[in-house]
């Protein structure tokens, strides 16, 4: 029966350093879940021990504009100067076979997914202040000072639009952030709207005994 059940799409969003990746990569080290994690494609140049395939998938500006133009992005945004996107074909993939599909994204890109799906669910995740958000992006050392200023100032402006979301999950300490968004997929799964078609059935199992 769960193959024919569409997955959940579940998209982590936020400002750049506020610790998306870290938190997604705890969630996907908890126990007992059914989570597949959409890789991402960006025409950043790789950074220390990123792999290809796993972390990005690495193309050059003119395969990704071709992609573009051939609609193969479910959302796609330009970032300091890069592109990036969700390859549209492995999502689909995935949830029509019942997974759970985790996006990590940046904020233009979440609300373009936002403008073309009915039944995903939002995660901004935020730093407990603007100095955490700041120490992260320095303490990452891969970046020059002008980069990370502007990194800085998108976050400042992405700030607001937490507000157009479903969840705002505090990245406090990264263990308690993943138990949130845990505790939130559990949660839009008991959803009556999600659930309902599952109740009825149980019922008419009952009402035939
Ligand atoms: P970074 O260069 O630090 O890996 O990523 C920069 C920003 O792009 C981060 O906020 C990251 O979450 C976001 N990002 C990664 N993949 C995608 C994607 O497929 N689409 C969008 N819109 N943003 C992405």
């Amino acid at each position: 029966m769960k193959l024919n059940e569409r997955g959940l799409l579940i998209v982590l969003s936020g400002p750049s350093g506020v610790g998306k990746g870290t938190v997604r990569k705890a969630l996907f080290e908890m126990e007992g879940h059914d989570l597949v994690y959409s890789t991402s494609m960006t025409t950043r140049p790789p950074r220390e021990g990123e792999v290809d395939g796993v972390d990005y998938y690495f193309v050059s500006k003119e395969e990704f504009e071709d992609r573009i133009k051939n609609d193969a992005f479910l959302e796609w945004a330009q970032f300091v100067g890069h592109y990036y996107g969700t390859p549209r074909d492995k999502v689909e993939e995935q949830l029509k076979l019942g997974k759970e599909v985790v996006l990590e994204i940046e904020v233009q890109g979440a609300l373009q997914v936002r403008e073309k799906t009915s039944d995903a669910v939002f995660v901004f995740i935020a730093p407990p202040n603007k100095e955490s958000l700041y120490r992260r992006l320095l303490r990452r050392g891969t970046e020059a000072n002008e980069v990370i200023q502007k990194r800085m100032d998108k976050a400042q402006r992405e700030f607001p639009l937490a507000h157009k979301y479903d969840y705002i999950v505090v990245n406090d300490e990264v263990t308690n952030a993943a138990d949130r968004i845990m505790a939130i997929i559990r949660a839009e799964h008991a959803k009556t709207e999600r659930s309902i078609h599952k109740y009825n059935q149980l019922l008419e199992v009952l009402e035939d005994e």
